[in-house]
């Protein structure tokens, strides 16, 4: 049940309130795509994202995760809105750590005439190989946000370690058909100090240009939003565009945040979960 709302300039955020009185978030973007949340909390519990802060409560079951496009929707269709037209499971959670419930819940959208897309951070790796190969979506990235092992084991505690995660991709993604394949990101969220520097970057493009040869992968290039629970910051604009020149004169097919994104009201790693 929606419990508050928070429209802002490109977002349009809701509180909801689950059966046994756990709150989390759902925004949507534009108008007409929802960011649903998966999880009350985060295992995974990335220093830079307030939904993690205080680790994981429960997962979200199948009715939970459809009564939040439910209601959105309504309130949508009763303001005579635009009809929505996407679901991303990116808001709270890791899709991959509920992935029967999650799973359900795109076909069930797909059967509405959703486009789903989903983030996720890469674990439990034999869950991204079924995504990746068969899972029908219309968008999977996988947040990496490192070029270093140490770096990964900073700003992705909990997720898989480089070598790994690098080892399913390359096996996997020269496999799919170029259509999917197209639909397969990585993402990139740069914090000053902790992973914005050329050696970082170097790094990370050694990892991922050969994975998407010859045009390259496509990667999403993320601005930070400040939250309260971390002490992490986004870089400059100026540093920003210095990376993303960076890494297309590397050969990456690069994408920057869109501004539904960078939204303090909504954007990534701004969404908040509180248990029961
Ligand atoms: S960024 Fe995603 S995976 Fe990381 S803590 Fe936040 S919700 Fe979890």
């Amino acid at each position: 049940m929606i419990v508050s709302e928070h429209p802002g300039r490109w977002n349009r955020r809701f509180v909801v309130r689950l059966s046994d009185g756990a709150l989390v978030e759902s925004v949507l973007y534009r108008g007409d795509t929802l960011c649903v949340s998966c999880q009350v909390g985060c295992a995974v519990r990335c220093p830079f994202c307030a939904s993690g802060a205080n680790g994981l409560g429960r997962s979200l079951s199948l009715d939970e995760l459809e009564a939040q496009v439910e209601e959105i929707a309504s309130v949508v269709a009763r303001e005579r809105g635009p009809a929505l037209r996407g679901v991303t499971v990116s808001g709270i959670g890791e899709p991959l750590h509920n992935h029967d419930a999650v799973s359900a819940f795109v076909d069930r959208c797909r059967a509405r005439g959703l486009r789903v897309t989903l983030t996720t951070s890469g674990g439990p790796l034999r869950r991204l190989r079924e995504w990746l190969r068969e899972r029908p979506h219309q968008g999977l990235t996988i947040s990496v946000h490192a070029g270093a092992e140490a770096t990964r084991a900073r700003a992705v505690p909990h997720g898989p370690d480089l070598a790994s995660l690098f080892a399913v991709l390359g096996e996997e993604l020269p496999a799919l058909g170029r259509a999917r394949r197209k639909r397969t990101a990585l993402a990139y969220l740069l914090l000053d100090g902790v992973n914005d520097s050329d050696a970082e970057i170097d790094a990370f493009v050694a990892r991922a240009a050969p994975l998407g040869a010859p045009r390259g992968v496509m990667v999403h290039l993320y601005a930070h939003n400040p939250v309260e629970t971390s002490a992490m910051r986004g870089v400059d604009r100026a540093r920003y565009e210095a990376v993303y020149a960076r890494m297309v004169a590397a050969g990456l097919t690069v994408r920057m945040s869109a501004q539904a994104r960078i939204e303090a009201n909504g954007g990534c790693g701004t969404l908040v979960a509180l248990r029961r």
